[in-house]
């Protein structure tokens, strides 16, 4: 039987924990997932899932495991794991009962974000017409957001040109969400009049980026975030803080995940709806996504996010992670569109179609047709006169045609 010590010492090393007394008795709250709880005596340890209202009490006698009458297969397997437990394999059997039970408890969003970041950084311009029919085209295959438009200068972005008109050219599916992201004031005043859904504002964390990006410094965007944060409140419209560079700045370089926090601290003075955080020059490894996302919950923002490009090919590994530390957001662009215009032979963002394919294999429902993403990719591919790097839609699903002998 493990001490109160093991399992404080096991719970405090997962991510999002948090311990507290509840009726005299410590709890520990492990993610949002399972809960950890002594009994009074501290001579007995119980396992809990919060939704399913089920606690087993594990004492040093493998009798006294009590199994459900009507049990969760998954959750017999906890229970004979649990059986044949010697001390040392407690972490390893709470990290995967923790895992096992993401599938079922995710509540996950997938945003794709080609239309905007995908394109913005395509060396072939794409008219307004051609990008309302791709994301008509995203909106048909079950994405429910779409970042479809940047409301920025189109003469420092041109293939951002016309967002007004490609609003207006989308026929609009219900339930779909269509953002619009946004670097100031005068951007807002663009996408509430165009009509967007929601509003994504990218929020700079070091200067040098703020400054190069945005003409602006950390200071005064979070200011104006706090501003847009308002004023999208009053206007109804949901909001979304993109925390840009959290994993790395081209200028400055490594960026320390408490300068991401400090950032994120001040900002929720207003309480967006959401906050995400950016690998935007595609730096970042899992364990910062871990730590990043789980610090995000912790702060208690109210929906945490995760953007990632694929530049060093650490893209998909980092959603898993993201996911896993309790993101429910995860953005992703058709094809893996894009580029960095920080890096000349850097890819785009993580595949959605590569996503997709992966979270499904996971036990995680995405609603998305991942047949409609990858014929997508092929018709994004042929209007921007390059393969796209996304993998998925190269190989084909799996299980697919079967091969020829
Ligand atoms: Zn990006």
């Amino acid at each position: 039987m493990p001490t109160i010590d093991d399992v404080r010492a096991l719970a405090m090393s997962l991510p999002g924990t948090t311990e507290a007394r509840v009726r005299g008795r410590v709890k520990f709250r492990v993610g949002r997932i399972v809960y950890l709880a002594f009994s009074r005596d501290e001579t007995e340890l119980g396992f809990a899932f919060p939704k399913e209202q089920r606690e087993w009490l594990i004492g040093g006698d493998p009798e006294k495991f009590m199994l459900p009458a009507a049990g969760d297969l998954r959750y017999n397997w906890v229970l004979a794991r649990l059986a044949a437990l010697a001390e040392v394999e407690m972490r390893a059997l709470v990290l995967d009962a923790w895992r096992m039970v993401v599938p079922k408890k995710v509540s996950l969003l997938i945003c794709d974000v080609g239309p905007r970041d995908g394109l913005q950084n395509e060396s072939t311009i794409l008219d307004p017409p051609v990008r309302a029919e791709l994301i008509e085209r995203l909106a048909g295959a079950g994405l429910s957001r779409v970042e479809a438009v940047s409301f920025v200068n189109p003469a420092l972005v041109p293939p951002m040109a016309g967002a007004e008109e490609v609003m207006g050219l989308v026929k609009r599916k219900p339930g779909t969400v269509y953002s619009g992201l946004v670097l100031n004031e005068k951007g807002y005043d663009r996408a509430r009049a165009a009509g967007v859904d929601a509003i994504n504002y990218a929020l700079p964390v070091t200067d040098t980026f703020a400054r190069r990006n945005q003409n602006t410094t950390v200071a005064d965007a979070i200011a104006t975030g706090r501003r847009l944060v308002a004023r999208a409140r009053a206007d109804g419209l949901p909001i979304t803080l993109t925390l840009s560079v959290a994993f790395g700045c081209p200028f400055e370089g490594p960026v320390a995940p408490a300068r991401v926090f400090e950032v994120v601290g001040q900002a929720l003075e207003t309480a967006p709806d959401e906050v995400v955080v950016a690998d935007t020059i595609g730096v970042g490894v899992p364990r910062q996504a871990k730590e990043l996302v789980s610090g995000l919950v912790r702060l208690g923002v109210r929906r945490a996010g995760a953007h990632f490009h694929n530049t060093r090919n650490t893209g998909l590994a980092n959603a898993l992670a993201a996911l896993e530390a309790g993101a429910e957001v995860l953005d992703a662009s058709v094809g893996g569109a894009g580029g960095c215009p920080f890096a000349p032979r850097a890819t785009g963002n993580i595949a959605t179609e590569d996503l997709v394919y992966l979270l499904e294999g996971q036990g995680v429902r995405t609603g998305i047709d991942l047949d409609a993403l990858i014929e997508i990719a092929g018709w994004l591919g042929n209007q921007l006169g390059r393969e796209l790097p996304g993998m998925v839609s190269r190989a084909g699903p799996f299980p697919g045609e079967p091969a020829r002998a």
